[in-house]
């Protein structure tokens, strides 16, 4: 269900529309009923908001009609391949490259952190086709590589600390020969691609950050109300009481930057910088909302028997993908000085 709601259509018209209306007012809200649950999941975010997308804003009519449906269905599950275990905030030094033979592309190199990497059918890969370009990024294109492909491998399925329902692979490619209609888009502009589509996957985890800290502050006062200590609730502690309402101030103050975020991305306004802003701030306040509940809960709260506990873990890791909250403040410092 979820992945087929927020999916997108092979036909046009009215059709696409109403599902790009699903994908930016009836995702955000399946994603916030997600994160409400404490239910972070597989990878579903990222097949149909992130991977689709490519494919639906890219791909030719060939592949949209070879791969959406079976992505929206759920039988056909997208990762997308950028980092390396050498090139991670810097997405230019990506060493992954696909070299022309005939009409086809020999792809060699090897990922790493993928998401939905080990359970995935078809993998968007990010590969160097083009040394000589006057900059790296002008040389950088996209290429959707299939299970089952020779050469194509999968390596460790990796030992997170949390977000433990969703993998996260290694991928290797050893001389996987892949036909030209494998290439998305064109050919030496998949970084523009990359550069256009990253802010939705900022926004996204934004998304997630404020779902997850209005979750945790709801499962925080419920506590706070029936644990007793010195003969009444800790919530009668006005310590605990002002805790609360800073923890609340700053959620309304998230909620608020977020569903202004989502507007701007609603009418196609939103740009890679306020993007940036709401990832950094979203995650950071999300962090700091984990360990300000774990400390109300007490002991508890450092018990996996606490659900507390699991959005500790989990969202330990979003300041860190997506592009770093380091990186998204050079993106967001660069607009601020830029001549433009
Ligand atoms: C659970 C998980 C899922 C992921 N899923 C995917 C996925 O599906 N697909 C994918 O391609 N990648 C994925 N990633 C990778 C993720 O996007 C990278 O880990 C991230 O971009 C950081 O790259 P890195 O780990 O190489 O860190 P590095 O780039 O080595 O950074 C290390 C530290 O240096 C800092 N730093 C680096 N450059 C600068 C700079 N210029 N200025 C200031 N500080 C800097 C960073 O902010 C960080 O603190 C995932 C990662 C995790 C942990």
């Amino acid at each position: 269900g979820t992945v087929s709601l927020s999916g997108w259509s092979p036909q046009g018209g009215a059709r696409k529309r109403r599902i790009v209306f699903f994908l930016i007012f009836f995702s955000p809200f399946l994603l916030f009923s997600r994160m409400y649950a404490n239910c972070t999941g597989p990878g579903f975010s990222l097949h149909s908001d992130i991977v689709m997308p490519y494919i639906a804003n890219y791909g030719s009519k060939e592949q949209i009609q070879k791969f959406i449906p079976q992505m929206v269905a759920g039988k056909c599950i997208g990762a997308i391949a950028m980092t390396e275990p050498g090139a991670g905030s810097d997405l230019q030094g990506v060493r992954t490259n696909a070299k022309k033979d005939g009409s086809d592309w020999i792809l060699n190199g090897s990922k790493v952190f993928i998401t939905n990497g080990w359970m995935s059918d078809l993998v968007i890969v990010v590969a160097v086709t083009n040394r000589e370009a006057r900059s790296p990024a002008h040389g950088i294109s996209l290429f959707l590589v299939e299970n089952g492909m020779k050469g194509f491998i999968k390596g460790r399925k990796l030992e997170k600390i949390g977000l433990k329902a969703q993998d996260t692979a290694e991928l290797f490619f050893e001389d996987v020969r892949l036909p030209a209609s494998a290439l998305l888009g064109q050919e030496n502009k998949g970084f523009y691609y990359l550069m256009a589509e990253l802010p939705q996957e900022r926004l996204l985890i934004a998304d997630m950050a404020i779902a997850s800290c209005e979750f945790m502050f709801e499962e925080t006062r419920n506590y706070v109300k029936q644990r007793k200590a010195f003969g009444k609730t800790i919530a009668h502690l006005q310590t605990v009481q002002h805790k609360l309402a800073e923890l609340k101030t700053e959620i309304c103050v998230g909620r608020a930057f977020l569903d202004h975020c989502l507007r701007l991305h609603s009418g196609k306004r939103l740009d890679s910088a306020t993007a940036s802003m709401a990832k950094y701030w979203a995650s950071d306040l999300q962090n700091n909302v984990a360990t300000q509940c774990v400390q109300l809960h007490g002991g508890w709260g450092y018990m996996w028997e606490y659900p507390i506990a699991k959005c500790f873990v989990d969202s330990r890791v979003q300041p860190i993908y997506g592009g770093t909250n380091e990186i998204m403040k050079e993106l967001i410092a660069r607009d601020i000085v830029s001549d433009k």
